[in-house]
């Protein structure tokens, strides 16, 4: 039974292992989220020390999702499919495109269980939301997923989120093959989104070993090996950007701090 929110506060799935540092509740703590234990703190007050933009680069890239996901909906999607889309926060992606349109799916995706764990009790009454739990790195247990494939129409567009999720892969995972093998399946006038850490700052550097070594992932990668995920895709304007200076609905002030230059991305469109 998942719905522990109605259970002793103390009780934890078996799944949930508190003793090691997991991906979801290391970014809910940099966002500043409740929904963490110490040793993912630890990892979050260690990243600081050595990038200390107290938080901004996540907020920065949620911010960017959510302008993207209100941009996809505006353009006429109306079903998302959302991996590694993290902890349910404040706002979500159905939220967000369901504000634009009320009859927006949504299939969230995540392979940590706590984000199922957490995301059941607060959407089991949305009946156009769907929560699994599978790896990026498997796409046709993703793609073939009856909550997936059953409930999203992959013969009308969709609109694909990959938000900083792929730099939790490893080169020797093949993540430009991986993010290909999902473009393949969508159809013409889908959309994908995706952020990624960016090297572009020195400093950027040290946050990757502090990651690499205490969270075993969590790679930067430069420019133009982030815009390579977005092959035979049209780049929506303003094109891969540090996530600020995507489609701003407030002026941006520069030169970008390091919380603005930490991630970089976009949206593409299939032809
Ligand atoms: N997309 C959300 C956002 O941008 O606000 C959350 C990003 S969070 C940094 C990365 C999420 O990806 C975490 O919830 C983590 O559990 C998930 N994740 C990491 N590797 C994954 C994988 N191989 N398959 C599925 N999810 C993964």
């Amino acid at each position: 039974n998942w719905n522990w929110t109605h259970r002793d506060p103390d009780y934890l799935p078996p799944e949930i292992d508190t003793t090691k540092p997991s991906i979801a509740r290391v970014y809910d703590a940099f966002l500043g989220g409740k929904d963490n234990f110490a040793v993912d703190r630890a990892v979050a007050t260690e990243g600081m020390r050595h990038f200390p933009d107290r938080g901004e680069g996540a907020r920065n890239n949620r911010a960017m999702l959510f302008r993207g996901v209100k941009y996809m909906a505006e353009q006429g999607i109306d079903q998302f499919l959302d991996i590694g889309s993290g902890l349910p926060t404040m706002d979500n992606t159905h939220s967000v495109a369901q504000r634009i349109n009320p009859a927006a799916k949504v299939v969230y995706v995540d392979n940590d269980p706590i984000v199922l764990a957490h995301a059941r009790a607060i959407l089991q009454t949305d009946e156009r939301t769907r929560v699994i739990t599978a790896d990026l790195r498997e796409p046709e247990v993703i793609l073939d997923h009856p909550e997936v494939d059953g409930f999203l129409d992959f013969s009308r567009p969709i609109g694909l989120l990959l938000v900083a999720v792929v730099h939790h892969l490893a080169d020797a995972e093949d993540p430009n093959g991986l993010v290909d093998t999902y473009k393949a399946r969508l159809a013409p006038g889908s959309y994908m989104q995706l952020t990624h850490f960016c090297s572009c700052a020195p400093e950027m550097r040290e946050l990757e070993a502090v990651l690499l070594q205490m969270l075993g992932t969590g790679r930067a990668r430069d420019m133009p090996e982030i815009v390579r995920f977005f092959d035979g895709l049209d780049l929506v304007e303003p094109g891969v950007v540090h996530v600020p200076e995507w489609r701003p609905e407030e002026p941006v002030s520069h030169p970008l701090d390091l919380g603005g230059v930490c991630v970089a991305g976009g949206i593409g469109r299939k032809a």
